[in-house]
C-alpha cells in the first residue's frame, strides 16, 4: 500500500486557470476573460495551501512545486512572490526543490523572468507547440516563433539552466517535412528538456466539432507514428535521452537525463497535493479533485476561514469536490500504467514487491507473459518496461492493467 504521506517528500501542483484566449484544441480547466479574479484567486490558493498544511498536523516535506495551467505566466510577479513565500512558510520545502512554472511565449519579458528567478523558480516550461506560423494559427496560439526565441534567450539571461519546451505533432495538415523542421528548431534552441505530444482531439472542444464535420485534415495513425519515430532518431542525434513516452532530456552532471522531477512523482505514483480550481491530487491514499470554477473555488476558500483546518485531516480542503479512496488493487494498476510510461526506468520488480507485499508475477503474471510474447514488454535491470514496439502501442499494454 501507499506509504503514509508524511514519511516521504510531497509534490505540490498549483493550478492557474487563466488564459488570454481559449485555444480550439484545449480541454483544460482554464478561462479567458477572468483576469479580474487573479488577486482573489491568489489569496484562495494561499489559503488552501495553508489549510492543507494545518490539516496535516506537521510540517510536510516538499521536493517539487509546479505551477501549471492555464497560463501561470499571466500572474503578476507580486502574486508569484506571495505564493512561493506562503509555501515556504507552511511547508518544509527542500533547499534543492524543483520549482517549475508553465509559461506561454508572448507573455514573458526579461524583467518578468528575472523576477521569477529571484522569487525562487528554477525551471520554466514553455508552451511552444509549433514553430510554423501556419500551424500556430491552426492551433489558435497567440505567439510566434520569434517570441519563443526571445523567451529562451531571456530565460537564460535570467539564470534559468533548466528549460522545457512543449511541442505538438500530428497537427491538421502537418507534413513529415514540417515536423522535421520543427524538430530541427527545437534541438537548435538547446533546451534541457523536450516534451512532444501527439495532438489528441478532446470532447467538448471546437476541434472535436471540426473533426466531426471532416474539416481537420489530421494525419493518419501511420503518419503520426512516422513523426514519433523521426523524433526518436533526431532527438537521440541531438543528445537527448528519452525517459518517458513523450519526454526527452539531456544528461545532467551525473550523466542521467534531467527528467522533470515533478512529473516523475506522478509516473512513480507517489503522493502530490493538487491545489486550485479543478486541481487533482493523490494524497493520503485518496484521489482528490477540486471544484472546477475559479469563482466557486474562491468562495469556498473565503467562506471556510481557518477555523477547522487542523481538525479536518488529510486529504480534504474546503475546495475538495471529491476524494475517492484508492484500494490496493487500483493502486497497483495505476502504478503499472504510469510506471510503464517511464521507458528506461519501468516498474521495478523489487520496488513493486516492497510497496505492495506481492510480486509482479503473482499479480500480473499472465498479462505480463502475454505481452512479452507479443514483443511489447521486456525485463531489464530488475524492472519491467516497454520495448521499442511497446512504446508505439502503449495503450494496448496499459489496458491490461486497468
Ligand atoms: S494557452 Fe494552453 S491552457 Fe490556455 S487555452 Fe491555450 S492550450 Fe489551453
Amino acid at each position: 500500500m501507499q506509504p503514509e504521506t508524511n514519511r516521504q517528500p510531497l509534490s505540490l501542483y498549483l493550478h492557474i486557470p487563466f488564459c488570454r484566449h481559449r485555444c480550439g484544441y484545449c480541454d483544460f480547466n482554464t478561462y479567458a476573460g477572468l483576469e479580474d479574479l487573479m488577486p482573489a484567486y491568489t489569496d484562495a490558493l494561499i489559503a488552501e495551501a495553508e489549510w492543507l498544511a494545518a490539516a496535516a498536523g506537521e510540517r510536510l516535506p516538499v521536493h517539487t512545486i509546479f505551477l501549471g495551467g492555464g497560463t501561470p505566466s499571466l500572474l503578476p510577479l507580486e502574486a508569484m512572490q506571495r505564493l512561493l513565500g506562503a509555501l515556504h512558510a507552511a511547508y518544509d520545502v527542500a533547499a534543492d526543490a524543483e520549482i517549475s512554472l508553465e509559461a506561454n511565449p508572448g507573455t514573458l519579458s526579461p524583467e518578468y523572468l528575472a523576477g521569477l528567478r529571484a522569487a525562487g523558480f528554477n525551471r520554466i516550461s514553455l508552451g511552444v507547440q509549433s514553430a510554423s506560423p501556419h500551424e500556430l494559427l491552426v492551433l489558435e496560439r497567440e505567439h510566434d516563433f520569434v517570441d519563443v526565441v526571445n523567451s529562451v534567450k531571456w530565460a537564460r539571461q535570467a539564470g534559468f539552466d533548466n528549460l522545457n519546451l512543449d511541442w505538438i505533432f500530428g497537427l491538421p495538415g502537418q507534413s513529415l517535412a514540417s515536423w522535421q523542421r520543427n524538430l530541427e528548431l527545437a534541438v537548435g534552441l538547446a533546451p534541457e528538456h523536450l516534451s512532444l505530444y501527439a495532438l489528441s482531439i478532446e470532447h467538448g472542444t471546437p476541434f472535436k466539432e471540426l473533426d466531426g464535420r471532416g474539416l481537420l485534415a489530421l494525419p493518419d495513425g501511420d503518419a503520426a507514428a512516422e513523426m514519433y519515430e523521426l523524433a526518436d532518431r533526431m532527438l537521440a542525434d541531438g543528445g537527448f535521452v528519452q525517459y518517458e513516452i513523450s519526454n526527452w532530456a539531456k544528461p545532467g552532471a551525473d550523466g542521467q537525463p534531467r527528467a522533470c522531477r515533478h512529473n516523475l512523482q506522478y509516473w512513480r505514483n507517489l503522493p502530490y497535493a493538487g491545489l486550485g480550481a479543478g486541481a487533482h491530487g493523490f494524497l493520503a491514499g485518496h484521489r482528490t479533485a477540486n471544484v472546477l470554477a475559479p469563482a466557486a473555488y474562491i468562495k469556498r476558500m473565503r467562506d471556510a476561514g481557518a477555523a477547522t483546518a487542523a481538525a479536518s485531516g488529510l486529504p480534504r480542503t474546503p475546495a475538495t469536490a471529491s476524494a475517492e479512496p484508492v484500494d490496493a488493487r487500483r493502486e497497483m494498476g495505476e502504478t503499472m500504467m504510469m510506471g510503464l510510461r517511464l521507458v528506461r526506468e519501468g516498474v521495478s520488480q523489487a520496488g513493486f514487491a516492497q510497496r505492495f507485499g506481492s510480486t509482479l508475477e503473482q499479480v500480473y503474471g499472465r498479462s505480463i507473459t502475454a505481452l512479452q510474447r507479443r514483443g511489447l514488454l521486456e525485463t531489464a535491470s530488475g524492472a519491467l518496461r516497454l520495448t521499442h514496439q511497446g512504446r508505439l502501442l502503449g495503450n494496448q499494454v496499459f489496458m491490461e492493467f486497468v
